[in-house]
């Protein structure tokens, strides 16, 4: 079995890193992803459901700068409108920088204090006051486009990625903005040639029932940002999540088993806005657990295990399961992707990943061959040692006092 598991977890990380590559949500490839994640799982032998999502289409067909004539590497933001814009350009370090400019009729440029991080959406549950200062003051002051400074040497991570976002803008990798920033008088040319269309994406959900009506849950998000393949994140999350699955089709256990394999955890509106109106809220009251896989398997990283509102009981059990697993590293809490929705609506809840995602993840360089399929099928064994264990056990034993009031 667990030959064939091996060669099932190198299968699906080919396939969805190299097969399909980038597949952002409502693009042709992100649907092949969810395609493929539907047959393996009624090859498995659950029940599959396909939750439709609406999400945006976005598409760029060309991206080009250019500073007194010579072109400069720039790089579309995800949901930039497109724009083709002859301008001067202001350059704007600090928020403070920010509240006095005078953007109209110019091209912004962004770095510093502003881009130090990338800026959250609008609508995202994380966003903060800053972020939305920020946001909302370049939108009123309207420059012609708007472009963001990368500071991290060689990332392509981009740094606007907000479909309400109303500016055409590009991130700027950090050499363009030095270019830039050494010949303030210059003229610039942006081009950004893009298309959007409303689309539709999906979670792709397998279950099998148990013999008592409580279920616990293991997913993994198999979007990927625009412009990487998504080996590490998140192919790895999935190929542990069909492991898993895979590994106890052929066990009785008590409890029910949802696996769920969701799409859109990259950008808003994010694949849960279609998993809890199908679940209605009642059903968190009856998961045990909820497994969340992302951004694991990195050859230079441990497998890290972060746990959350669990039991002291629990928590001293999962330690003791755990401890199997040398290799595994515990962390504290993140508050990120896809257990984030179950731990906040009182869900006992694990997160496999591993500290080089932060690095590494959404970026070109999160390629196949940096990915240890035995990482990820050791999260898939630890996750099945751990559900063996919970499948009978009392809902109120799992979760801290607090929650059960
Ligand atoms: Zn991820």
């Amino acid at each position: 079995m667990s030959d064939s598991l091996n060669t099932a977890v190198a299968r699906h990380l080919k396939v969805l890193s190299e097969q399909i590559g980038a597949r952002p949500a409502s693009t042709p490839a992100n649907r092949a992803a969810a395609e493929y994640i539907a047959a393996e799982m009624r090859r498995i032998g659950l029940e599959v459901e396909l939750q439709p999502l609406a999400c945006p289409n976005w598409r760029c067909l060309s991206e080009t700068l250019t500073l007194d004539g010579e072109a400069l590497a720039v790089l579309a933001n995800p949901f930039s409108p497109a724009c083709d814009v002859r301008a001067p350009f202001t350059a704007v370090c600090t928020l403070a920088e920010l509240e006095h400019a005078d953007l109209s009729g110019r091209i912004a440029l962004i770095y510093g204090e502003l881009t130090r991080q990338p800026l959250a959406a609008k609508s995202w549950f994380l966003s903060t006051p800053d972020d939305l200062r920020v946001v909302n003051l370049l939108e009123q002051k309207a420059p012609l486009a708007v472009l963001a400074v990368q500071a991290l040497p060689g990332s392509t991570n981009r740094l606007v990625e907000d479909w309400e976002f109303t500016l055409p803008s590009a991130t700027l990798p950090a050499e363009s903005g030095l270019a830039l920033l050494t010949h303030p008088e210059s003229t610039l040319h942006l081009r950004l040639e893009t298309e959007q269309q409303p689309g539709e994406t999906r979670n792709v959900v397998g279950r099998r029932a148990g013999s008592r009506p409580e279920t616990a849950v293991a997913c993994a998000h198999f979007d990927t940002k625009y412009d990487t393949p998504g080996a590490s994140d998140n192919a790895a999350g999935v190929a542990a999540l069909l492991a898993l699955a895979e590994r106890l089709q052929t066990e009785r256990l008590d409890c029910g088993l949802e696996y769920v394999a969701f799409t859109n955890e990259e950008y808003l509106p994010i694949g849960e806005d279609a998993y809890i109106p199908a679940a209605g809220e009642g059903h968190f009251e009856r998961l045990l657990l909820a497994i969340n896989f992302d951004g694991l398997g990195h050859r230079l990283d441990a497998l890290t295990l972060a746990s959350f509102t669990c039991s002291p009981e629990f928590q001293t059990r999962l330690e003791q399961l755990s401890s199997i697993h040398p290799g595994v590293q515990w962390i504290e809490p993140w508050p990120e992707s896809n257990h984030s929705s179950f731990a906040m609506r009182g869900v006992p809840a694990l997160a496999f990943s591993g500290q080089a995602v932060r690095t590494w993840a959404h970026q070109r360089c999160d390629a196949l061959r940096w990915v240890n399929p035995s990482t990820v099928l050791e999260a898939a064994e630890l996750s099945a040692g751990i559900l063996r264990d919970v499948q009978s056990q009392p809902l109120a034993w799992l979760r801290p006092v607090e929650s059960n009031a």
